[in-house]
């Protein structure tokens, strides 16, 4: 290993007087006018670099990068980004010559002085935090979505500054190394390896990696093109069992992409690592995907879920080659694209291998609901949002882009059909390959193809934020329909916005159901009724194919109908949106939620369809808990205990049995469940067809003991001591107060959450406020909800990016008092402007159901 001396970029920083235009002294992360402004400047950008790997994992790395490119305006400083620990920059050169630099708020500041129109070559030796290079003892790997390169070493860290690597790395011998370019060589000597990769292609810099380490190689021959697979996997039998099944994915999945692209795979080589513990699924590194090793490698229980879930992502991360790689958003605020892409053509590819499963009723329960969860709510946001800087592209992230996105694209698929789609694709992959492109580019290319207006439709679903209210009403005629209409209003009054889209009406009969299609378009649409002069249905559904996005007001006679005969709608898909639009009624105060729990009680026994029968389990739960008041429920409790009791019992698979025991343990309030779960907890029972895990008795010895059971510490201790796992053992230990009986054991709890120290296992103290907030709890923990509104702020400045949204769903789940509610509003009204507006919008899409529920209740 070479060593090299360091000279402190920090001395030189009081000589350079700093003006005041944003590439002098750029904010820390990446500004959007930062990201503009290099833009406009920088062009046929390359970068050299070395790495230095110690085989120690506590030692630091360090290496040297040149960036190499053509610059337009010299008169001007020019920032690279480097966000490591003080003292990590070391010399700083342009042109050979040595440079005075200022290295400030994260930016290396180069002076105008070192540059020149033209051809400018600037050297900068480094350490890089460890931070995105996930050190392990045996191995690392760089990870720097979506804007962490910049913490590994100084570079232009923004996706439209796409640039050529070259890379050598410097590591223990017994280690092998892979980047995106091919290997081209390795020398060996003094216990060192040093490892040269070729060139890449143009890439952006959050889609760069390098990884080194003790790694077994598996090599296979597809298609005529070499895979190589490295993992760590130590049971042999394991990666015998797998590996063709990954090669064959991989290779089925890249034939179909060129196939359906016309492009072939742009990066050459093709190899992919398995990470032990993994942060994501995978990770589309252009010629170097990396994946959670435990989503590929499958033990042999697996389920089919588990073979679609491994197949599905292989194809996922595949997609990406060209959907996010080869073309690339110009800027983080359409993240969401590729991730739309991936996701979509995953679904082309793998689907029709999995023919058991019903994939349209699949994709409404795991898209729907989630979307419908924010997007009713007055916290929403649009799928495309403002972004100023790349430090804040986590918040991003949430349902409307995972599952509203996803909804509009199909939509944009049925707009242009199959085929104008994927040409429109071809079209696009082409124009912009190995460079960036925006929403608006993609949409100016195919509008070419329709005769709708793109533009228009693209502003209302995807600039703009919530769902349209559809309101059918039937035109009933001396006991014959003569007409249904639809029309939708925007809920945002004000705003009056149109939104256009397909829409399938079921209208059933005695004898048989009728598909209408009708394209949504204006305010009102009129479906006529041929011949005229039918029968009066049983009930209109608008939306039988799952497909319509909306919040859906039923005509009375139909949601009557639905409410009392759920359980006879023969056909799955159209059972499953049924069921999703009663429960939406239901918030919106159109259906009880005492007849809808009855509905759901009616049909849960006869519902054969798993996911259905999870749906409506979950639905019966959140209603019980939430919507039923709790004199009314203590009426309910044995009958649904029973019906829970006897749905386990009858279940045909080992995955619905978990489902109606999950449901029952989280309901139940009598003394004979209780008797009978504890006696499963202590072993002196067993559930028949159905084998719990450790996870499994954790969940319910802190089941039996919110609910107040007389041993309950007892039965927490016990549980403590049995428990096997040290990480689960140390989660439960922490836990403990939160479930304790004594109100202010409980308190001290809560008081001990102000500190970060006891904030950091984020999962734990998630879990702890559950519980805390536990409905049978709900009276106590009101006092609780002030202050975890007060905490949000400091909450979101300490933690991960998820972890905001979900302390406040858990400190609100459990709550529908109206005292509670007017906690929630006097707080959100009473919040300073400057107060983050994503903040004030997660508070109000997380108390959204205590909102409704209790103006339910006001009524
Ligand atoms: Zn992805």
């Amino acid at each position: 290993m070479t060593v090299r001396a360091w000279w402190w970029v920090a001395a030189s920083m009081a000589l350079f007087s700093v003006a005041s235009s944003s590439a002098n002294d750029p904010v820390p992360g990446i500004s959007l006018n930062l990201a503009e402004e290099r833009a406009a400047r920088i062009s046929d950008l390359r970068y050299a670099l070395h790495f230095d790997v110690p085989a120690e994992q506590k030692e630091r790395v360090t290496g040297r990068v040149t960036a190499k490119f053509e610059l337009k305006d010299a008169s001007r400083p020019l920032a690279l980004d480097f966000a490591a620990p003080a003292g990590s920059l070391g010399a700083v050169s342009a042109g050979g010559g040595p440079v005075e630099a200022t290295w400030t708020n994260e930016h290396v500041v180069i002076p105008a002085a070192a540059l020149r129109a033209g051809t400018n070559e600037i050297t900068l030796e480094f350490r890089s935090a460890d931070g995105p290079l996930n050190r392990n003892p045996e191995f690392l790997y760089a990870l720097f979505v979506p804007a962490r390169a910049r913490q590994a070493f100084p570079v232009f860290d923004q996706p439209d500054l796409k640039a050529r690597y070259t890379v050598t790395l410097d590591v223990p011998a017994e280690w092998e190394a892979i980047s995106n370019g091919a290997q081209l060589s390795r020398d060996t000597a003094g216990g060192r390896a040093t490892i040269t990769f070729a060139e890449t292609e143009p890439i952006s810099t959050y889609l760069f990696t390098f990884a080194a380490g003790r790694f077994d190689v598996e090599t296979a021959s597809r298609n005529g093109r070499t895979f190589r697979m490295l993992h760590r996997e130590t049971d042999a039998k394991k990666v015998t069992r797998n590996r063709d099944a990954i090669f064959a994915l991989h290779a089925g999945a890249l034939a179909w992409l060129e196939r359906y692209t016309g492009i072939d795979y742009p990066f050459g080589k093709f190899e992919f690592l398995l990470v032990p513990s993994f942060q994501f699924g995978g990770m589309e590194h252009p010629g170097s995907v990396y994946y959670n090793a435990s989503a590929l490698f499958l033990d042999e229980s697996a389920t089919q879920n588990q073979k679609l879930g491994r197949a599905s992502l292989i194809a996922h991360e595949t997609a990406h080659m060209w959907f996010g790689d080869l073309v690339t958003m110009r800027w983080f605020n359409d993240v969401w694209m590729k991730e739309v892409f991936a996701n979509f053509m995953a679904a082309k590819i793998v689907n029709p291998a999995f023919p058991e499963i019903n994939h349209d009723l699949r994709f409404f329960y795991a898209h729907y609901p989630a979307a419908y969860g924010v997007d009713r709510t007055a916290g929403t946001n649009a799928i495309r949002q403002q972004l100023d800087n790349l430090n804040e592209a986590g918040s991003l992230y949430g349902a409307i882009i995972y599952q509203k996105a996803p909804i509009v694209m199909r939509q944009l698929e049925m707009l242009l059909g199959e085929a104008g789609f994927r040409d429109g694709m071809r079209e696009y992959l082409k124009a912009f390959a190995f460079g960036n492109a925006t929403w608006t580019d993609l949409i100016t290319v195919l509008d070419r193809r329709t005769s709708e207006d793109l533009a228009a439709w693209s502003h209302a679903w995807v600039a703009e934020a919530g769902r349209p209210t559809l309101v059918t009403e039937l035109n009933i005629d001396a006991q014959r329909l003569t007409a249904i209409s639809i029309s939708q209003k925007d809920p945002y009054t004000a705003r009056g916005l149109q939104w256009s889209q397909p829409l399938v009406v079921a209208v059933a009969g005695e004898k048989q159901t009728r598909r209408m299609p009708v394209g949504l378009k204006s305010a009102r649409t009129e479906l006529a009724i041929r011949p005229p002069g039918a029968e009066v249905p049983l009930y209109v559904l608008p939306n039988a194919d799952g497909v319509a996005y909306g919040n859906i007001v039923l005509d009375p006679a139909s949601r009557a109908y639905l409410l009392a005969n759920l359980e006879r709608v023969d056909d799955e898909l159209v059972r499953g949106v049924a069921t999703v639009t009663l429960w939406e009624e239901m918030l919106d105060g159109r259906v009880e939620a005492a007849a809808l729990l009855e509905a759901l009680m009616r049909a849960l026994p006869r519902e054969r369809n798993e996911l259905t029968v999870q749906r409506m389990l979950g639905y019966a739960q959140e209603a019980y808990w939430r919507w039923i008041p709790a004199a009314q429920r203590a009426t309910l409790a044995s009958r649904l205990e029973r019906l829970l009791r006897a749905g386990l019992d009858a279940a045909p698979t080992t995955s619905l049995k978990s489902a109606w025991f999950n449901a029952l343990r989280d309901v139940a309030v009598t003394l004979p469940t209780l008797a009978w779960l504890e006696r499963v907890w202590s072993g002196k029972e067993t559930v028949p067809g159905l084998v719990l895990s450790e996870t499994d008795f954790i969940t319910l010895a802190q089941e039996l003991a919110v609910r107040g059971v007389p041993n309950a510490g007892k039965i927490i201790d016990e549980q403590i001591a049995r428990t096997k796992n040290p990480d689960r053992r140390d989660r439960l230990a922490f836990v403990r107060p939160a479930l304790s009986a004594d109100a202010a054991t409980r308190d001290a709890f809560f008081g001990s959450l102000t500190s970060l120290e006891n904030r950091r296992r984020e999962a734990w103290v998630l879990d702890a406020l559950g519980y805390l907030h536990h409905p049978l709890r709900a009276e106590r923990s009101a006092t609780y909800v002030l202050p975890s509104l007060m905490l949000l702020r400091e909450i979101q400045q300490t933690g991960d990016i998820f972890f905001p949204k979900r302390w406040m769903d858990a400190t609100l789940s459990g709550h529908n008092s109206r005292s509670v509610a007017h906690t929630v509003r006097s707080f959100v009204e009473g919040l300073p402007p400057e107060y983050p507006d994503r903040l004030r919008r997660i508070i109000l899409s997380s108390a959204d159901d205590l909102f409704r529920v209790t103006a339910v209740q006001s009524r």
